[in-house]
């Protein structure tokens, strides 16, 4: 069972619980909070010291009902979602787009990219705008967007009717690939009148990595695979039928909503972020926490504290080993030790895990993924992986480190989408982070990982809580 935790400081409102002050009535109650109480850490709870199911997490505990989705018992309702503020009247959707821009807030489907950057750009692009709630979350070791479309549906539709008002968008699509995430989205459109916003489209396509990806996420919605495009053009450019379209992530789109509703907190907003927390031991978790939190502290509160490296941001930050308990979880601080907090997934490694076997197993993931369409693409991935599964097997060549370390260099950049990136930063990240480990293996290989690295991505995957 996977846990559901806010490390978030008491007052802030966050996405894994209600705007503080604004749960605690119990006439309130819809058919998303089946009620009952525990003795989980919270936030939130009433006077006599029992707790509203809502914010019921706890990391060791059941997540009990609010985590079972399927009877249409688990996600908000829209009379509770108006109730604290949203849907409201969009008065001026410029002061909006300059209070996101004011906050700072980043995109946190992966890039990190300014969103009222990216939301002027479509505004100001010729042509009537679409926009995009984009639920496609193509790292294995993430949850938090399935988690927020199947949980917290009007809080993304809210931010989709913003992020239209904002551009003056025609046109509204919800993209994704889960079926339970399809279910609470399309229930929540039919409770939601939203007369004052554009149709909304809800598109589903099939799991990959790539599918997410902004080019391939207009590919698809028109009608074609998803998979990357060359570019540019850029979809804020020439996106959905020839229009210019923002390709959201639902989580920016969930801030998005928080900061209409709750302009004074723009700082905590913006502040946090959801991580989901996997690893070989302690239960994968996901966590909303305080950007800046070092990730040692994070790991230890969370039930990973015995880690000894981690694998940062999905598959695309990299491993790191001695010293990464002192990173801070923020972009700017991973990009200064070489990483990147991508999509906010974190695997925790142990001491036995073999770094080397981890980075086989997740280039061998990447190769199976590539979409194939870019020649070096295909032949880079198969060449780390394959090399760093000869490493494990103690077949590897003696120059292979140094064959690692040319193609970990050449190759980012290369591909259409971040796929090939993402195998070139692991492999490198080995090289830099873990001297000698492959050396180590010498001819005997690893008794922890030889034989032929997994490919399906099963050691990074995290079933949605
Ligand atoms: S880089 Fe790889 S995964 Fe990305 S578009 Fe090219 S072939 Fe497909």
């Amino acid at each position: 069972m996977t846990g559901v935790i806010s490390l978030l400081p008491e007052g802030w409102p966050g996405l894994l619980t209600p705007p503080p002050g604004t749960h605690r009535d119990p006439s309130t109650r819809t058919s998303y909070e089946p009620g009952g109480s525990c003795g989980c850490r919270d936030q939130g709870g009433r006077a006599d010291g029992s707790y509203d199911s809502y914010n019921s997490y706890d990391p060791y505990n059941s997540y009990g009902s609010y985590g079972s989705y399927g009877s249409y018992g688990s996600y908000e309702h829209v009379s509770r979602y108006t109730a604290v503020g949203g849907y409201a009247p969009v008065a001026a959707p410029d002061a909006l787009l300059d209070r996101i821009a004011a906050a700072g807030l980043r995109g946190r489907g992966g890039a990190g990219f300014p969103a009222a950057v990216k939301l002027r750009a479509v505004r100001d692009a010729p042509g009537v705008p679409v926009v995009v709630a984009n639920g496609e979350e193509g790292e294995p070791g993430s949850v938090k967007d399935r988690w927020l479309l199947r949980h917290r549906p009007h809080l993304v539709l809210d931010g989709l009717r913003l992020a239209a008002a904002m551009t003056g968008a025609g046109r509204a699509c919800v993209y994704l690939s889960d079926a339970s995430a399809e279910r609470a989205v399309r229930h929540a459109l039919a409770e939601w009148p939203h007369d004052d916003g554009p149709r909304v489209d809800v598109v589903r396509t099939a799991p990959s990595y790539v599918a997410g990806e902004e080019s391939a996420v207009v590919r698809r919605i028109d009608g074609g695979p998803a998979l990357p495009t060359a570019k540019p053009p850029r979809p804020f450019e020439r996106g959905v039928g020839g229009a210019p379209t923002l390709v959201a992530n639902v989580e920016t789109l969930a801030r998005v909503a928080l900061l209409h509703a709750w302009p004074d907190a723009a700082t905590q907003v913006t502040g946090a972020h959801l991580v989901t927390l996997s690893g070989s031991h302690g239960r994968p978790a996901l966590v909303e926490v305080a950007a800046g939190t070092r990730l040692g502290a994070l790991a230890a509160a969370c039930g990973h504290g015995e880690a000894a490296a981690v694998l940062l941001g999905g598959l695309f930050g990299g491993l790191h080993g001695a010293g990464w308990t002192g990173l801070p979880l923020d972009h700017e601080g991973l990009r200064a030790a070489g990483g990147a907090l991508g999509c906010g997934a974190l695997h925790f490694l142990r001491p036995e895990d073999c770094p080397v076997g981890v980075a086989a197993e997740a280039t061998a993931y990447l190769a199976a993924q590539s979409a194939r369409q870019c020649g070096v693409c295909v032949s880079g991935t198969g060449a780390l992986s394959g090399a760093l599964s000869a490493v494990t097997r103690g077949t590897a060549d003696p120059d292979t480190p140094q064959k690692l370390l040319r193609w970990a260099r050449q190759l980012p950049g290369r591909g259409a989408c971040g796929l090939l990136d993402a195998a070139a930063r692991i492999t490198a990240s080995l090289l830099d982070h873990f001297p000698g480990r492959l050396d180590e293996h010498g001819s005997r290989g690893c008794p922890r990982c030889a034989g032929p690295a997994a490919a399906d991505g099963l050691r990074f995957s995290v079933t949605v809580p």
